[in-house]
C-alpha cells in the first residue's frame, strides 16, 4: 500500500513521541540525541518530529532542543486558561513553556480520569484558542474490537471529540487501538488501512479540503522493525509512539521510515 494516498501527496507526515509519565532531567539526554540526529539529517528527515516530555520537563526540552528542528508538546491540558485547578496545567502554559502541540483525549486519560468525547472536544477548543495543535487520540478496546465495533467507536469519538473549527493546521488525528498500547500487539495492516480509511472520509465529510489535508498518525507498539509496515498503509500520516521514544536510538529508527536516502 502507498502512503501517498489520493488527495494527501502533499501531507508532510508527523512522528510524536509520548513520554507518558516517563523523564527526568537525565532523560533530556535522549531528546537531545534525536535533535542532533535530525540536524545531521537535514532536509532530508521527511517528517516533522516532536517529543511530547512530561510538563516538568517541556520548558527545558524546548529550550535545549530546535537545532535539528525537533518540536516539543504537551500530553494533556485543561479547560481553562487559568483559575483554581489545583494540579493542572492550562494550554496558554504549555505554549508559554515552549510546547506547539497537546496529545488530547489518549486512552489512559479517558481510563484513569474519565474523560469524555464531550471533555476531550473542550480541550481541543482551549489548545486552539492557545494556538496549539491538538493530537486527538481515538481508539477502540480489545472488547469493542470482538464484538465488530471498532468503526463506530472510533466515528463516534471522531465526532464527539473534534471541534468544528479544526483545520489541517491546528488538529491531528492519532488512531490508537486501545489493546495495541504498550502491548507489542499490532492490528493486521487490512485493519489499519480500514479503520483510518474510515477516519479520511469521516474526516472529509465534515471539514472538507481541511479534512484531506488532516494528519492521521498511527499509534500502539510501534518500534523500527514494524515501522515501515504501519507508515506504508494509505492514510496513515505518521505514528505517535510510546515506549519506543524513550531512547533516541529507537525513536530515530522508526523516523528514518520517513528520511529521504
Ligand atoms: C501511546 O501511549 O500513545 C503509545 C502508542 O504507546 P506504545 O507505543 O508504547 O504502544
Amino acid at each position: 500500500m502507498s502512503s501517498n494516498a489520493p488527495g494527501a501527496a502533499s501531507v508532510k507526515p508527523m512522528v510524536v513521541g509520548n513520554w507518558k509519565m516517563n523523564g527526568l532531567k537525565a532523560a533530556l539526554s535522549e531528546a537531545l540525541a534525536v535533535d542532533e540526529a535530525l540536524a545531521e539529517a537535514g532536509a532530508t528527515v521527511g517528517s516533522e518530529v516532536m517529543i511530547c516530555p512530561p510538563a516538568t520537563l517541556v520548558m527545558v526540552m524546548s529550550e535545549l532542543s530546535g537545532k535539528g528542528g525537533m518540536t516539543v508538546g504537551g500530553q494533556d491540558c485543561h479547560t481553562a486558561e487559568t483559575g483554581a485547578h489545583t494540579g493542572d496545567v492550562s494550554a496558554e502554559m504549555l505554549a508559554d513553556a515552549g510546547a506547539t502541540a497537546v496529545i488530547l483525549g489518549h486512552s489512559e486519560r479517558r481510563a484513569d480520569h474519565g474523560e469524555t468525547d464531550q471533555l476531550v472536544r473542550q480541550k481541543v477548543v482551549a489548545a486552539h484558542r492557545a494556538g496549539l495543535v491538538a493530537i486527538v487520540c481515538v481508539g477502540e478496546t480489545i472488547g469493542q474490537r470482538n464484538a465488530a465495533l471498532t468503526l463506530d467507536v472510533v466515528s463516534r469519538q471522531l465526532a464527539g471529540s473534534l471541534p468544528d473549527e479544526a483545520t489541517a493546521a491546528n488538529t491531528v488525528i492519532a488512531y490508537e487501538p486501545v489493546w495495541a498500547i504498550g502491548t507489542g500487539l499490532t492490528p493486521q495492516v487490512t485493519d489499519v488501512a480500514e479503520v483510518h480509511a474510515m477516519i479520511r472520509s469521516r474526516l472529509r465529510e465534515r471539514f472538507g479540503e481541511d479534512g484531506e489535508g488532516m494528519r492521521i498518525l498511527y499509534g500502539g507498539s510501534v518500534k523500527p522493525s514494524n515501522a515501515a509496515e504501519l507508515m506504508g498503509v494509505d492514510h496513515v500520516n505518521g505514528a505517535l509512539v510510546g515506549g519506543a521514544s524513550l531512547k533516541a536510538k529507537d525513536f530515530l529508527g522508526i523516523v528514518d521510515v520517513y528520511r529521504q536516502k
